[in-house]
């Protein structure tokens, strides 16, 4: 017997709806796009317009602000929010690092010092997540050229600051095209870091700076949502530290306190640290230099905890930093170089407002346009171990930060 047909629909209907989604393809697996805006001061959206970041925080999750790790330099806070460690815990110190036992510098422009393992402790979160079956790729993150562990991303690529940032997110777009994608994906943008050096964080070019980053950004979501993809993927911008005005007038020159000759200098400003030379003594240097009121100097071992800058091997015996806005120098060459000492920097102590930077994420488990507490560098790591579903590595981050911004 036929059933009537008000019988049959309901129960077509009940057949229907999982045969139509075992036709469906298999779910996305966790995947996260991490992206770095340098120097992207935590106030920037606030001042100019950035309608894809406005946008990405008014569907997902933003923190009050990035807090960075001491000192508030590049390398060490990418390394930083990547490791869930300290500088002294991860080693990349400052953008410049010397090692007294092998005679050997680091600095981050030297393509083959950032592609040796030896500097880079700890372990990134590309290495955690390669080693549990999770294909990774960088377009550009300090770490990401050197095999750590003795493993790096399944796609890498040498850092060019030249390559246009629509190549970049092109790059992006392509490996979610790949057969078998990557989870993690890392991208990176030097501005307005550089406009903000150049010109202080005040100036309008800083502001037009940030504004190619969002554009570059809403090609991006743009791409996502080409793709139906948008929904499933998660998002997270951060920035690695903030910019703060400087001055020729705010300079403290060493030479006004001591013999300049008798430091060898590992890094200048606004953290000079260094190996005291010929006869003088680390506590004579820093009885010397804390004459100035715009420095504190201390032996590393000495240096405030909350700091987490005093233990490491390739750590200068003295370390000093200034009062925000301030500079340090010598005499000798300050001349040559006052375009380093005008327009804007960072890498002054953390709690310094003008260094905290932007962070915020869009994607499944991050939504409804949610406000969370400020979010160290450190405890960026567990946040991304947790959206890529994997066991992170031992670290100094604060689970609870990671279970503040997925709202549970
Ligand atoms: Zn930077």
């Amino acid at each position: 017997m036929t059933p009537p047909r008000a019988l049959l629909l309901p129960l077509l209907l009940l057949t229907a709806c999982p045969q139509a989604r075992r036709v469906e393809a298999p779910a996305r697996k966790p995947t996260v796009i991490l992206i770095s805006v340098d120097g992207l001061r935590a106030d920037y959206p606030e001042r100019t317009n950035l309608p894809t970041i406005a946008r990405l925080a008014a569907e997902g999750v933003r923190a009050e602000a990035m807090v960075p790790v001491f000192p508030s330099k590049t390398f060490p806070n990418h390394y930083s929010l990547v490791t869930g460690l300290w500088a002294e815990e991860h080693g990349i110190l400052d953008n410049t690092i010397y090692d007294p036992d092998t005679d050997e510098w680091f600095s981050m422009t030297d393509s083959a010092a950032v592609s040796d393992a030896r500097w880079w402790g700890g372990e990134p979160i590309w290495v955690t997540a390669e080693r549990q079956g999770v294909i990774t790729a960088t377009c550009f993150w300090p770490g990401s050229e050197a095999p750590i562990g003795g493993v790096r991303p399944t796609y890498y690529v040498p850092y060019n600051g030249g390559m246009p940032y629509e190549d970049r997110v092109g790059l992006v777009l392509d490996w979610l095209d790949e057969e078998a994608p990557p989870q993690l994906i890392t991208v990176y943008f030097d501005e307005p870091d550089g406009a903000g050096h150049k010109h202080g964080p005040d100036d309008p070019a800083v502001g037009d700076a940030a504004q190619e980053v969002d554009e570059a950004l809403a090609r991006l979501i743009d791409g996502l949502e080409a793709r139906g993809l948008l929904d499933d993927v998660h998002v997270l911008i951060t920035a690695d530290h903030g910019m703060a005005n400087i001055s020729l007038d705010r300079v403290v020159f060493v030479d006004d306190y001591l013999n300049a000759q008798q430091l060898q200098t590992i890094t200048w400003t606004p953290v000079l640290s260094f190996y005291p030379t010929e006869g003088l003594s680390a506590e004579e240097a820093v009885t010397a230099l804390n004459q100035s009121p715009h420095l504190r100097c201390a032996k590393k071992e000495d240096r405030p905890p909350e700091q987490h800058l005093s233990s490491h091997p390739r750590l200068p015996p003295v370390i000093c930093d200034a009062d925000e806005g301030w500079s340090i120098s010598g005499r000798e060459w300050f001349g040559d170089y006052q375009d380093l000492y005008q327009g804007g920097a960072h890498g002054y102590d953390p709690v310094v407002e003008s260094m905290h930077g932007v962070i915020l994420g869009r994607g499944p488990r991050l939504s409804g346009g949610r406000a969370v507490g400020p979010t160290r560098a450190v405890d960026v790591y567990n946040l991304l171990a947790a959206l890529l579903q994997i066991t992170p590595a031992t670290n100094s981050g604060d689970p609870a930060v990671a279970e503040e911004w997925l709202g549970e």
